[in-house]
């Protein structure tokens, strides 16, 4: 039986975050219980977690519309850089996914980034 959801989310574990997480989510009206969350130390700066989990999403999960996120002064040491090459490497491996990315500012704002 498969277990299908629309969508899979990275964001780093830093607490400081969460909220503006859980608005970012909502703001791209995507209901909880249709994504899968992946919440590591610097999010999908996290390459070696991403390329995994974004295995075990698309396979198990079928999600069809990839969320990468980095934040602002990661302590994992996730950078803006880091966020643009995890792009490519979801574009590239995944290409008949839709893949959006944002940078997450302490503020509790942030930008998308292509
Ligand atoms: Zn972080």
């Amino acid at each position: 039986m498969a277990h299908i959801c629309g969508n899979c989310v990275f964001h780093c574990m830093d607490f400081r975050f969460q909220k503006t997480f859980d608005s970012l989510i909502e703001s791209l009206e995507i209901e909880l219980g249709d994504f899968d969350r992946v919440s590591v130390a610097g999010g999908a700066g996290n390459f070696e977690q991403l390329e995994r989990h974004l295995e075990l999403t698309t396979k198990l999960h079928d999600a069809k519309t990839l969320v990468l996120t980095v934040h602002e002064d990661c302590g994992a040491g996730a950078t803006r850089d880091d966020l643009i090459k995890a792009i490519g490497i979801a574009k590239e491996t995944y290409p008949e996914r839709t893949v959006k990315a944002f940078y997450v500012m302490l503020d509790g704002t942030w930008e998308e980034v292509s």
